[in-house]
């Protein structure tokens, strides 16, 4: 990097972490359908419209200590933490790329991933706003690389930046939507929407064709990989969960507030955790745990059916529990584990849902950044024209 490049980096930061704000506000907003320009931010507990000094990021989250100004309702760290991370992207790529169109280039590639991985893990849906548009910004930006040979070079300048981008987007779609495609013919069910499609599109002008192959190779074996990792992870620490609560009542409330519910002998919520109070219609501590909200209804039965079981001395395990409202906009799976504990019975609760977006998302990063050395190395030997495939 230059010297001037280096005295940059504090505003390369803060430009990121301005962008990460409006990416929280796109997490937000976009699955709901809503305008992510206006209206102006609200705090959730008191809806009183956030003032911009109380909106500069990461550091307003610290100077309030993570709470409104007005009420006091707890501000998610995942505010700050988004917003953070992005001006770390941007940092990252401007020391690794120098600050110009390459560097732009990943960043927004980077930041995008970070958006879709998010709305697609909390409502299951790669919005458009994000997919076509920095689709779109992907192609200028790989036609702005070119125009700085395009004096030298005419319109074949293109073909260094520009066509593999538009091929790149071209043959992702295709691909995806040709797999899942077949997908409907074969098993006569949905496998992959158009959502995926656009995404994978939005990628392929980013890392090309021989980028989108890699993309989608990495993306099917580590959400293979992992799939089976949460598992091994969640039963160890929930063993460990359910020994720690059988000490105590309190110490089972504690467990409780951790990661589940705390059920009393007569039926009420003794302890609840966010993983049930995020729940859209859940009864809240010391109300029955029925009549819930029609999202909630699955625990609650799981529950109840657990608390018969526990009456006989056995523990009630449930691999996977779809909650879901009739708009989409909350969508989880849970797996569920209930035992008897001192004080009444306690259900703990994981999320085991990571849909295939998050993959592509992560993938496509690592792709951008190092897919060249892997596809000269697949290139070896073979008419493959390795690198060359990446815009
Ligand atoms: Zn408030």
């Amino acid at each position: 990097m230059k010297p001037e490049e280096v005295l940059a980096l504090p505003f390369v930061f803060a430009f990121g972490a301005i962008l990460g704000s409006f990416a929280n506000v796109c997490i937000h907003r976009l699955p709901k359908g809503a305008s992510v320009v206006a209206p102006r931010s609200r705090c959730p507990g008191c809806l009183t419209p956030i003032a911009a000094w109380d909106n500069v990021p990461v550091l307003s989250w610290l100077i309030l200590r993570g709470r409104c100004r007005a009420c006091r309702t707890p501000i998610s760290p995942r505010y700050p933490l988004i917003e953070a991370l992005v001006g770390a992207i941007f940092v990252t790529a401007a020391v690794l790329h120098g600050i110009g169109p390459v560097a732009i280039s990943g960043a927004l590639l980077a930041t995008a991933a970070v958006i879709l991985a998010a709305t697609d893990l909390e409502a299951r849906i790669l919005p458009d706003e994000i997919t076509l548009v920095v689709l779109v910004l992907g192609l200028l930006l790989a036609a702005w690389r070119d125009l700085a040979v395009f004096r030298n070079r005419g319109p074949g300048a293109f073909t260094s930046h520009l066509f593999p981008a538009i091929a790149g987007a071209a043959f992702g779609a295709f691909v995806v939507w040709g797999v899942g495609a077949a997908y409907r013919l074969v098993r006569g069910a949905e496998g992959m929407g158009m959502g995926d499609v656009k995404m994978i599109a939005m990628i392929g002008a980013f890392v090309g064709p021989g980028g989108v192959l890699l993309t989608l190779f990495a993306a099917s074996v580590t959400g293979t990989l992992i799939a089976g990792l949460p598992a091994l992870l969640r039963n160890l620490s929930w063993r460990a969960a359910f020994r720690r609560a059988r000490g105590s009542p309190i110490l089972a409330k504690e467990e409780a507030a951790r990661r589940g519910l705390l059920v009393g002998t007569d039926g009420r919520i003794l302890r609840a955790g966010s993983r049930w109070r995020e729940i859209p219609g859940s009864p809240p501590e010391g109300e029955p745990l029925s009549p819930a909200g029609p999202v909630a209804r699955p625990v609650a039965a799981f529950a109840r059916l657990a608390s018969r079981r526990a009456a006989a001395g056995k523990a009630t395990a449930f691999g996977r529990l779809a909650l879901e409202d009739e708009t989409g906009d909350f969508f989880r799976v849970l797996a569920a584990r209930a035992e008897a504990v001192p004080g009444g019975l306690l259900v703990l609760l994981s999320r085991v849902d990571v849909p295939f977006g998050v993959f592509l998302a992560a993938a496509s990063v690592v792709v951008w950044q190092w897919g060249g050395p892997a596809l000269d190395l697949l290139a070896v030997g073979s008419l493959f024209p390795g690198r060359e495939l990446l815009p």
